[in-house]
């Protein structure tokens, strides 16, 4: 089969087109296979990305794609990728539409998903109200009361940075019971402790937590430590290595993106253990720059 394209790209959202952006001012051919469905898409507005700030998470992508597009060695599908596989130095992509199409290289960038603890109303105010990044949405809580739900011992850390933003309850929910050198860092953020079991979370404007004994409390927003796992098994299907983060799983890299599969690059989400546009972006230029300097160094001569 011929090698279509230098590079292709899978997932086209802020870490993809940041890593298909150096290669199509470096002239390469690239091809962008993006399935549209972000991680952030629950939110109305992105924080903390410098220039960007405030802005809807779309209008970001949206501006970002249109600028990626007037480059004309770029080719963008809108679909999903369905297999991917190494032969030999060629790599095959397969979409679920089964269009097949091939590339001396391969950045992955398709993302991670999010799983909430099965209390009811919590996921429908995900991006909303609820929330697991306080530097994403912290400040717009104006110090209001805030939660943090425990979904391991790993909401510790959570609970203890949340204070900067707004008093702080921690629902320990039979999640995890804290030590008693915990219970004096948590005593020394101030963080209060409620150990009554969580049985819904309600309100529009604010949250109201519902708790097992029929007592309500009513906070500006409630941070919970999702559980994440890559958004697709594209990674591990090519063999590349995954590593363990206190909430979930990414792909390993080196610090220039690239996967334990040569060839492979991984960036935003899917190759970090915390992710946010900011850093998305940054990894996914790193890729993009590696990615083409291995087009030219990996084939001299010597
Ligand atoms: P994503 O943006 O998740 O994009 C992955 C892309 O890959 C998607 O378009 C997806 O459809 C595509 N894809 C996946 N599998 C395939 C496949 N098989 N074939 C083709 N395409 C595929 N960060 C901030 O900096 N500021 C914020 O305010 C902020 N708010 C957030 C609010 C919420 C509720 C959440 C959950 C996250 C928020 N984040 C925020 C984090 C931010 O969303 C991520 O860090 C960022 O989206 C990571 O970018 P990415 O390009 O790695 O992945
Ligand atoms: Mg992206």
């Amino acid at each position: 089969m011929q090698t279509t394209y230098d590079v292709i790209v899978i997932g086209g959202s802020y870490a993809g087109m940041a890593g298909a952006l150096q290669l199509a001012r470096g002239r390469r051919s690239v091809l962008v296979i993006d399935a549209g469905i972000r991680r952030n898409r629950f939110a109305s507005h992105s924080h903390g990305v410098l220039g960007q700030d405030g802005k809807p998470p779309a209008h970001i992508a949206e501006e970002a794609k249109a600028q990626l597009l007037k480059y004309p060695t770029v080719t963008w599908i809108q679909g999903s990728v369905e297999s991917a596989e190494k032969i030999g130095d060629v790599f095959t992509v397969i979409t679920t539409d089964n269009k097949t199409l091939s590339a001396k290289r391969l950045i992955l960038a398709t993302g991670i998903s999010d799983h909430l603890p099965a209390i009811s109303g919590l996921q429908d105010r995900w991006g909303k109200t609820v929330f697991h990044c306080p530097y994403c949405h912290g400040y717009e809580l104006n110090q209001g009361n805030l939660g943090v739900l425990a979904t391991s011992e790993a909401s510790l850390h959570q609970a203890l940075l949340i204070p900067d933003w707004g008093p702080t309850t921690l629902f320990t929910n039979n999640c995890f019971t804290p030590d008693e050198l915990q219970l004096k860092q948590l005593a020394a953020r101030n963080v209060k402790i409620e150990t009554e079991k969580v049985s819904e979370i309600a309100g529009e404007q604010s949250v109201i937590v519902k708790l097992a004994n029929g007592r309500l409390v009513e906070l500006a927003g409630l941070f919970v430590a999702s559980l994440t796992k890559p958004a697709s098994p594209l990674a591990q299907d090519l063999g590349c290595e995954l590593a363990e983060s206190p909430v979930g799983f990414y792909v390993k890299t080196d610090e220039l993106k690239q996967t334990s599969i040569p060839g492979v690059f991984a960036c935003g989400d899917l190759g970090r253990p915390m992710g946010s546009v900011t850093f998305a972006i940054g990894d996914g230029a790193q890729a993009g720059f590696a990615a083409h300097r291995s087009l030219i160094f990996d084939g001299l001569p010597g």
